[in-house]
């Protein structure tokens, strides 16, 4: 049983309907009765008061749908209220709108919020015959809408509208304004036993939540309004879903724009608990093949969102970005000069000028007569009649006519629309990072904003009963956690989301507490410390029972096992405690593994070959990271390899890469160096 008492509404933003019952009016249903009429809000709004206190004095529990959206596109509740809690916004409508049957003011309210913007928008549409100020009757009149057109869950709603849109058959923007108000006094009159899907956990006695009938209603049966029909079979079907349908429908994350609740969100689905599994034994997996192994086996587990573009700077590409116009739009000027039709052979040419210029954002509108010039400022538009500039330090001005050399080619000096970009072309790709560059170039292409995925949530963990914190005095057997300050600035670098989990003791139940926890609010999460096979090894024997763990034998100095697993459909990343280890090993493995998840490109290290400034040998069959840095044109290496030397890696400047072979390396050969920079930080 999922809740005793199903009621859907369909709601109405029009006012009074008269006595007989009509569509466009209210309609509502209780799951296994008959549809029922209301002439006005006000008289729904009584009823539904009666409904839930007669259902909780009967100690029922409701779950009430209503079929308008419950928040705005993102960035709206914060430009009218400062806040981006949806909560805000519904004050902000109770506070503003009035109501009574027969009248209300909310077109005058869509012209007073569009009144808050640069332009005209984001609201348009006015039902009424008299003129609005500031709300424009057709979607097209707008001259601006710094919001999205659609919520996110509308790009899976085909054919929903959208809240923008105040009047028109179908459209929902007078139904959102209209009802937020009665569910703000809904919530308050109820503050104890009324929760909303999805902005709120929903463990009280009534759930109130966004639906969309058509999603599940077929079509009327002959002679039945399409509204009533509507929220009976909608009622009828929620009240029919198991338990688990039912949860699955329930587990949404939209806290600013709401969800239409029966929309799947496109979250991806979770790792599978095998994915790090690798053929087991007394051979050591040579490096090439671990990084194969993530790679082939790991995707993204972030879902999306649209954000503006002057936020996405270092963000993740959700999808292929396309180029909404020709950049640039026109042809236009390249330089200072005069333009007329070209071109013009070799000799000197005396041109009349026309009256008038062109300038950038001022274009001259008629046509320049054949024969003739007209001056023209870099960035404008080329005038009708016009193709070729030539440069105004080329040119004598003489009164009304110019004198200038040819020959000139037609077309030269100008640039030609769309010449950079064009209409539907795919400028960005789906998981890129964008760039300061890539912004610019998505402004010119005329985009406003893109979808981009959720951040990764990075959780990052330090173990061991020797470790003490940064700052706080430390007894002599102790020593500082290194790893935690470190491993959660590189993730942050690496454009997550860090969580800090702190430090855990030597203990297992305490330390499967923490994951436990820890599995609820992050997306990966980065250990350090316990990860190998001895007796004080807690995070590889937690892992262990999972039966997800995955100790991985890396051919590869410095590092010592790294125990991979899944703990509750979350990949955990077992480093070693060492913190040069740790360190090399999150910049190996962690960095394209932790790109993937995020929804990024695998990316391999762009390394460089430099002369040595050192002599080695080295054995085969493992890969050497050394810490090292560029003095002089050549890779000094740092003096000790112990991998417990944390300040070798401040010294660096990179890694130098020596390959599985076995090598013999004398000053002045080419070594692999990889800049830290090669590994995003
Ligand atoms: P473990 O992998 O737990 O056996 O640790 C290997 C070595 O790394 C030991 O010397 C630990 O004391 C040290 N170590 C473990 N965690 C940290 C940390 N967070 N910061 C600095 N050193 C650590
Ligand atoms: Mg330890």
């Amino acid at each position: 049983m999922t809740y005793d008492t199903f009621v859907m509404v369909d709601w109405s933003g029009g006012n009074d309907r008269g006595p007989a019952p009509t569509k466009d009016a209210v309609w509502a249903c209780v799951a296994g009765q008959n549809p029922i009429y209301f002439r006005n809000r006000q008289l729904v709004e009584d009823w539904l008061i009666d409904l839930f206190t007669t259902e909780l004095a009967a100690k029922r529990s409701v779950f009430a749908g209503f079929d308008f959206p419950f928040g705005y596109p993102a960035g709206f509740a914060k430009s009218v209220t400062g806040s981006a809690d949806p909560f805000a916004l519904w004050t902000w409508f109770a506070n503003h709108i009035t109501d009574t049957p027969k009248t209300n003011n909310r077109f005058d309210i869509a012209g007073d919020l569009n009144a808050l913007s640069d332009g005209i928008g984001p609201f348009w549409a006015n039902g009424l015959s008299r003129d609005i100020p500031n709300l424009p009757r057709k979607g097209r009149d707008r001259s601006s809408s710094p919001f999205p057109e659609r919520r996110q869950v509308e790009a899976s709603a085909k054919g929903s509208f959208t809240c923008w849109q105040m009047a028109g058959a179908g459209a929902v923007g007078s139904q959102v304004m209209m009802g937020l108000p009665v569910l703000h006094r809904l919530r308050a009159k109820f503050a104890n036993d009324l929760r909303v899907w999805p902005f709120e956990d929903t463990s009280a006695a009534i759930t109130i939540a966004e639906i969309w009938p058509t999603q599940f209603a077929g079509p009327a049966p002959d002679g039945m309004i399409k509204d009533a029909h509507q929220v009976q079979a909608t009622a009828a079907y929620l009240a029919s879903l198991p338990p688990t349908d039912f949860a699955n429908l329930m587990n949404v994350d939209a806290p600013e724009e709401g969800w239409i609740f029966g929309v799947p969100q496109s979250k991806p689905p979770a790792l599978r608990n095998d994915c790090f599994a690798m053929p087991q034994g007394a051979y050591w997996t040579p490096v090439a093949e671990a990084l194969a192994h993530l790679q082939e086996n790991l995707s993204p587990v972030t879902g999306q969102k649209e954000i503006k573009i002057t936020r996405a700077a270092g963000r993740i590409l959700a999808a292929d970005v396309t180029a909404k116009r020709d950049h640039p739009p026109t042809p236009n000027s390249a330089v200072d000069g005069y333009a007329f039709a070209g071109p013009v052979d070799q000799g000197v040419h005396a041109v009349p000028l026309v009256d008038g210029r062109a300038a950038a954002g001022a274009p001259y509108a008629a046509p320049v007569p054949n024969g003739h010039a007209i001056r023209i400022l870099t960035g404008a538009a080329m005038p009708r009649g016009t193709d070729t500039v030539v440069l105004q330090e080329d040119v004598t001005v003489d009164g009304t006519k110019i004198l200038f050399h040819g020959p000139l080619k037609s077309g030269a000096n100008a640039r030609k629309a769309g010449e950079d970009m064009t209409t539907g072309q795919v400028i960005l790709t789906s998981r890129r990072t964008l760039t300061a560059a890539d912004l610019g170039t998505m402004a010119a292409a005329g985009i406003g904003h893109v979808t981009v995925r959720r951040k990764l949530r990075v959780g990052v963990l330090s173990t061991g009963d020797e470790l003490a914190q940064a700052g706080h005095t430390a007894r002599i057997d102790q020593i500082y956690d290194a790893n935690r300050p470190m491993l959660c600035a590189v993730a942050r670098q690496w454009g997550h989301k860090v969580i800090d989990l702190g430090c855990g003791p030597d203990n297992r139940d305490r330390l499967r507490a923490i994951l436990t926890d820890a599995a609820k609010k992050c997306d990966v999460i980065l250990t350090s410390g316990g990860a190998s096979a001895g007796d004080e090894d807690h995070m590889s024997a937690l892992l262990q029972d999972t039966g997800s763990l995955a100790l991985w034998r890396v051919a590869m100095k410095p590092g010592r096992p790294l125990a991979l697993g899944v703990w509750d459909g979350v990949p955990v990343f077992g480093l070693p405690g060492n913190p040069v280890a740790a360190m090399v090993c999150a910049l190996v493995f962690a960095h394209p593994a932790l790109s993937v998840l995020a929804g990024g490109d695998w990316s391999d290290p762009i390394g460089y070959p430099m002369p040595a400034a050192f002599s080695k040998t080295k054995k085969a069959g493992r890969r050497e990271y050394m810490r090292a840095r560029i003095e002089d044109g050549q890779v000094v290496a740092f003096g000790s390899e112990g991998s417990g030397r944390v300040s070798g890696l401040s010294w660096a400047g990179g890694l130098v890469e020596l390959g599985d072979d076995a090598q013999s390396i004398n000053h002045g050969d080419l070594v692999r160096y990889i800049p830290y920079e090669s590994f995003g930080l």
